[in-house]
């Protein structure tokens, strides 16, 4: 037998986007279904650096997964002079991602919302004043969704056909602050490194998390093990990556 929930509003993914939409709706007295695919903890790559800007749209106590605060940062591009930017403040707060995610869904469940852990969806019923999504088993009906499931959201491809345009690519890896021994700015994003792209380093505490990005996995053969090793020793000196 097929059951049926019905809500006012709908969000579809779990991430920064989802806890938002969740936490405004409810404070606001709507009744609102959440739904993620995956089981949190879980991996996704970023860097987990939450600029100033963010940090002031969040209205939950994060503190908890701050492992280090940054007041100096290094911005470059190619051979051109690099950018660097210092301030009083902190100019970003650094934490490890799944951590930050963790957080981020208890302080969805804290709210009234209906949570589902559900495997990819079956299908999706537009019309003019309602939305049904389609689970095996379970039919989730709301007058409003909200798709925050990400880049390659499969609730826009539904929509409106495969999203255009190519998918980025990342690799990114830890390694042990014991191992650093460098008089430069701990903080430094090097745009054009990677095609398309930029490498990182940033500081957490007992580690650093350093990562290739390419808009374009077309450039996946510069996003790849051997050039973050690369662009870890350019950075850090010899050091050894996390799998
Ligand atoms: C390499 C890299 C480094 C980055 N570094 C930073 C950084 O340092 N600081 C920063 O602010 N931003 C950074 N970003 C950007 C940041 O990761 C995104 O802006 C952010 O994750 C977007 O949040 P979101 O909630 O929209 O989507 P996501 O975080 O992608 O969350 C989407 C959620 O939806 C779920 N989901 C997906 N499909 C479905 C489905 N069909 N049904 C149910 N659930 C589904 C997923 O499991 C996931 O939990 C980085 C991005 C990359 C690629």
């Amino acid at each position: 037998m097929t059951k049926s929930v019905k809500v006012d509003v709908i969000v579809v993914g779990g991430g920064p986007a989802g806890v938002a939409s969740v936490r405004t709706l409810t404070a606001g007295g709507a009744r609102v279904a959440l739904i993620e695919k995956t089981r949190f903890p879980r991996s996704k790559p970023c860097a987990g650096g939450l600029s100033a800007g963010a940090v002031r749209l969040l209205d939950y106590d994060f503190t908890t997964v701050v492992r280090e605060k940054v007041n100096e940062l290094r911005l470059s591009y190619k051979d051109k002079k690099p950018v660097i930017i210092k301030a009083e403040e902190p100019i970003a707060l650094m934490t490890k991602r799944a951590e930050f995610d963790s957080l981020g869904i208890e302080a969805a469940l804290s709210t009234e919302c209906q949570y589902f852990v559900l495997p990819e969806i079956s299908g999706i019923e537009l019309r003019r004043d309602a939305v049904e999504l389609i689970y095996p088993g379970l039919r989730i009906k709301g007058n409003y969704l909200v798709a925050a499931d990400g880049a390659g959201s499969t609730i826009r491809r539904l929509i409106s056909g495969r999203p255009k345009g190519a998918f980025g690519v990342a690799i990114e890896a830890d390694v042990d602050a014991n191992e650093v021994n460098t008089q430069e700015i701990r903080t430094k994003v090097d745009f054009g490194f990677s095609p398309g792209g930029y490498g990182w380093v940033f500081p957490k505490g007992d580690h650093y998390n350093v990562g290739l990005y390419s808009w374009n996995s077309r450039h996946s053969r510069f996003v790849n093990r051997p050039a973050l090793k690369q662009y870890a020793q350019i950075s850090l000196g010899e050091v050894n990556l996390s799998d």
